[in-house]
């Protein structure tokens, strides 16, 4: 162990740099050293969790009982766990039947023709489709109900006809019915006749299930969600031309705003190069695109990843999933190994597939390290041969924040534990690198190059995705994983932040919450935001996460929480009588209708002219206004 840390030191005394490259060398020497000790000792006892007709039975009838207690929410999720554990059709037709009767109760009508359409490819005993059959005539009932008083007029009708054939849903549906010809006409005729042809007219569940209309959030109605505001910037395309890199001392890579954005302009929008789910959402969410889902279908190879389509489940196979697969089994009962590190293992491992595009570019991506580490710039380092920092580019995601020469020296030494023990698990469990090995076989790891390059990438991924991965919050409250967001990651924190952000699907989308000007700096929040945390928690919470003591305006000048500047009325304006008579009009709209962006927006143009102490009162309110018009529930 002296070794190991005398390289962990070594390590962190030759990190020069502000970003990930530059250190190569030093950390496959430590992730080296660990792998090669790790490999001659004792490895844990492995043991796959696997589908049995036990956990299936025992989920459904827990399931059962929340049934019959009416937690119709939990009744679901057990037969979704009664599904990934079933191992035969018959327990799967079980499982799908029985969440349609929880899915029609909780009024999700479309949910339930899927399972029931499910349940009976699976084989449902004759016997019993009754019951099943009577459902499905029902939910139907329940649909033509639904679209009767959603249409005023026939032209309208033909309309909403048309939207939900453009619709994902009715694509993912339709590729649920594996005989089903794809459908790329347009009117919902055409599907009828597919349907009849297949001779299913007399149970056209799925029929019917795809006319249901998915919700939409409000602000899609009026605006293009992939525009940014003054257009991509050449360096940085996920970033607003607005803003520019830029690097300093004090405060390394971030961005600075080269022209004005108005609170609601889009600063930002960007898919994560990376993401992984957290085990907490594994059957409530996607496993591939993270939505929520209330009829999930599992892998046939696991009881681990559930997906909301037959689409996700295709493409989360090809993308990540088959090497995945078996390494979920394992982790699940991985013994003296907590949960943070497992869910550590799992982000490294999804890093490195995405890097080396499932194994297929361990060479490439070896060379490419060497050109990326001979640039010793720190404001364009991981830039693309072309001059970009590339939100999809392995190279500028390997470039990200390390933060190496303030972490412990304990974390460090852990997360090349978990490295060395992820690529062990990929070489002998998976078909990751070339041949499958078994661990005697790496008895000499200096023989193993790609081994030792790809732990080293993965310890890389441990130190840059614990320093710069986002929640991903699809619906407000819910995090349901975790994503590198690279160009994002070039936001530094502050308390009071002058952005925020919220999701479409898995797009991050940054907006100007104030306005900014040119020569500011752009900020966003780590977590711990003033208004909703006391300084000495958020501080303590963001040294801790990001070692980074935060001085923030909020911070320098300790301002009060949220609770506090309505209690006291901090800030408030109302004594202000002309400008209260300003912004009386905007007011009278927003007491008729919250979600009047146009009002929001002209209050805080008011407001930000006129104040000039902060925090104030009216100005928090009209920020919680805009936030809520793009972060609140979906309408359906
Ligand atoms: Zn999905
Ligand atoms: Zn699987
Ligand atoms: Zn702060």
């Amino acid at each position: 162990m002296e070794i190991a840390k005398e390289l962990v030191l070594t390590l962190k005394q030759n990190n020069k740099s502000h970003v990930g490259y530059g250190l190569h060398k030093e950390c496959e020497a430590l992730v080296g050293h660990i792998l090669q000790n790790m490999v001659r000792s004792q490895m844990p006892s492995l043991h796959a969790v696997m589908k049995n007709e036990e956990d299936s039975i025992r989920y459904r009838e827990e399931g059962n009982q929340h049934f019959v207690m009416g937690d119709d929410l939990d009744a679901i999720e057990c037969y979704t766990l009664s599904l990934a554990y079933a191992n035969s059709d018959k327990l799967m037709a079980y499982a799908h039947a029985n969440r349609s009767a929880a899915l029609y109760r909780k009024q999700l009508y479309k949910e339930c023709l899927i399972d029931i359409d499910a349940a009976l490819s699976h084989g449902y005993p004759k016997e019993k489709q009754r019951n099943l059959k009577n459902r499905g005539d029902k939910a139907i009932a329940e649909i033509k109900k639904l679209l009767q008083s959603d249409s005023g007029d026939i032209d309208h009708q033909k309309d909403i006809n048309k939207s939900y054939l453009c619709n994902n849903d009715i694509e993912r549906s339709i590729r649920k019915s594996e005989d089903a010809e794809r459908i790329d006409n347009d009117t919902i005729e055409n599907s009828r006749e597919i349907f009849k042809k297949q001779g299913r007219i007399a149970e056209n569940y799925l029929y019917y299930a795809v006319k249901i209309p998915q919700g939409k959030p409000r602000y899609l109605e009026k605006e293009d969600f992939t525009k940014l505001t003054y257009g991509p910037s050449r360096e940085a395309p996920a970033i607003s031309d607005g803003v520019t890199v830029s690097f300093s001392e004090r405060y390394g890579r971030h961005y600075v705003a080269t022209r004005e954005f108005k609170p609601g302009d889009i600063v930002s929008i960007e898919d994560p190069y990376a993401h992984v789910i957290y085990e907490e959402r594994y059957y409530t969410h996607c496993h591939y695109c993270l939505s929520r889902s209330y009829n999930l279908i599992p892998c046939p190879e696991c009881p681990i990843a559930q997906y909301c389509s037959e689409n996700c489940r295709k493409l989360a196979w090809e993308s990540c999933h088959e090497i995945e697969c078996p390494i979920l089994k394992l982790l699940k009962n991985l013994l003296n190994v907590d949960k943070d590190k497992i869910r550590m293992i799992s982000k490294i491992i999804r890093l490195l597939i995405v890097v080396t595009e499932n194994g297929t570019k361990i060479k490439e991506l070896q060379r490419d390290m060497k050109v990326a580490e001979s640039n010793s710039d720190n404001r364009t380092a991981g830039f693309t041969d072309t001059g970009i920092l590339d939100s999809f580019s392995s190279r500028s995601a390997l470039s990200l924040a390390t933060n190496m020469t303030t972490r412990p020296l304990i974390g460090i030494s852990a997360f090349a534990c978990i490295s060395a023990l992820a690529v062990i698990l990929l070489a002998t469990q998976t078909k990751f690198f070339p041949k499958k090995y078994e661990i005697d076989d790496l008895e000499d790891i200096s023989e193993f190059s790609e081994l030792k390059f790809c732990a080293s990438i993965m310890f890389r991924a441990c130190v840059i995705m614990s320093s710069n991965c986002f929640s991903i919050q699809q619906e407000p409250g819910i995090v349901s994983g975790s994503g590198l967001y690279v160009a994002h990651s070039l936001y530094n924190h502050s308390c009071a932040p002058n952005t925020f952000r919220h999701f479409e699907g898995l797009t991050m989308i940054t907006r100007a919450l104030t306005p900014i000007y040119p020569g500011d700096q752009v900020f966003t929040s780590y977590g711990g935001v003033y208004a909703h945390m006391p300084r000495s928690e958020r501080k303590q919470k963001i040294l801790q996460d990001y070692f980074l003591d935060c001085d923030c305006t909020a911070c320098k000048n300790n301002w009060p929480t949220y609770n506090e500047i309505l209690r006291d009325h901090i800030g408030s304006i109302s004594k202000d009588k002309k400008l209260v008579e300003k912004l009386r009009p905007f007011r009278e709209k927003l007491l008729a209708n919250m979600y009047d962006i146009e009002a929001v927006k002209a209050v805080l143009d008011i407001l930000y002219k006129e104040v000039s102490q902060h925090p104030c009162e009216e100005i928090l309110h009209a920020e919680q206004y805009l936030k809520s018009y793009y972060l609140a529930p979906k309408r359906c």
